[in-house]
């Protein structure tokens, strides 16, 4: 494979912190992003810049210890949580950090968007665990990170924001717009009433189709319990199951989680089901009941 010039590298990652700023997937100087330039080297974004009006030469090149080796500023202040990426997944060339504001505000409520809903997610990312809370820079962020980098591409960080990998800036950063659009999705699904959920059946076939959107994803897409990812010998990965019901024959399914939300408009309530009426239409359908005795 080609080799690609230090300097393309550094202009791409201008580009992409230009793209997280102009969609507001960062504000202030909020995110940070890395690239893998070696077996013992970042290049990583530095500290306290606005990741809209970066240039080339502010870039930081770090060992795999989180060592300046180069660069006349300091290093991003959560290179911590990139270094534990690289040394958890070697397929892994590049991180992207952020903090969009609807995937995180899923992640400030708690809410993982694990419903299988939109096929390009289920083929890119299956589905997104959050991270359990830790404090920024500190120690705690790569150790809640590490739990469930192995197996997924994609996470969010409780109460903080959101974090993608890829193997090249480019591809870890529009996981990172997938992420974000998924979740205004996933929030004006919620408005409406409710998700329909692919089936089972339905993700299994988006997952045989992965090869044919180019996607050799190491990202698994679980459908059980089961601990995958990583591949033999690692015993503490965590693979978020995506939230998709197993009826045969069917593509969609209302979401069985969402209570009165989807299908229930359709739906005619059971006899021992409680109906609520507001005094007026009380009021309304005793007064048409008297007229028709009249
Ligand atoms: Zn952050």
């Amino acid at each position: 494979m080609a080799v690609v010039p230090l300097d393309q590298l550094k202009a791409d990652i201008v580009e992409v912190g230009r793209r997280l700023y102009a969609r507001g997937f960062v504000a202030s100087n909020d995110g940070n992003i890395t690239i893998r330039i070696g077996d013992d080297r970042l290049l990583t974004t530095p500290k306290s810049v606005s990741k809209g009006f970066m240039t080339p030469e502010m870039m930081v090149i770090v060992d795999l210890d989180g060592r300046k080796v180069a660069g006349s500023l300091d290093a991003s202040s959560e290179l911590k949580m990139h270094l534990e990426v690289y040394r958890q997944r070697s397929d892994v060339k590049a991180v992207v950090h952020a903090h969009p504001a609807v995937a995180t505000g899923f992640a400030v409520a708690g809410i993982p968007l694990d419903r299988a809903v939109l096929a390009e997610v289920i083929c890119t990312l299956g589905s997104i665990p959050i991270a359990e809370y830790a404090t920024p820079s500190t120690q705690e962020l790569p150790n809640a990170v590490r739990q469930y980098i192995k197996a997924h591409d994609g996470l969010l960080l409780a109460n903080h924001g959101a974090l993608t990998v890829g193997t090249d800036v480019f591809a870890a950063y529009y996981k990172m717009e997938t992420i974000e659009h998924f979740a205004k999705i996933s929030l004006t699904a919620r408005l409406l009433g409710g998700e329909r959920l692919i089936s089972q059946e339905e993700v299994l076939r988006l997952q045989s189709l992965r090869g044919l959107y180019g996607i050799a994803a190491p990202a698994p897409i679980c459908l059980d319990d089961d601990v995958s990812g990583g591949g033999a010998g690692v015993v503490d990965a965590t693979c978020q199951v995506v939230r998709s019901p197993d009826t045969p024959g069917a593509r969609l399914v209302a979401d069985p989680a969402s209570g009165v939300a989807f299908g229930s408009r359709d739906r005619v309530p059971g006899d021992d089901e409680e109906i609520r009426l507001t005094y007026r239409e009380l009021a309304a359908l005793v007064e048409d009941a008297v007229q028709k005795l009249r």
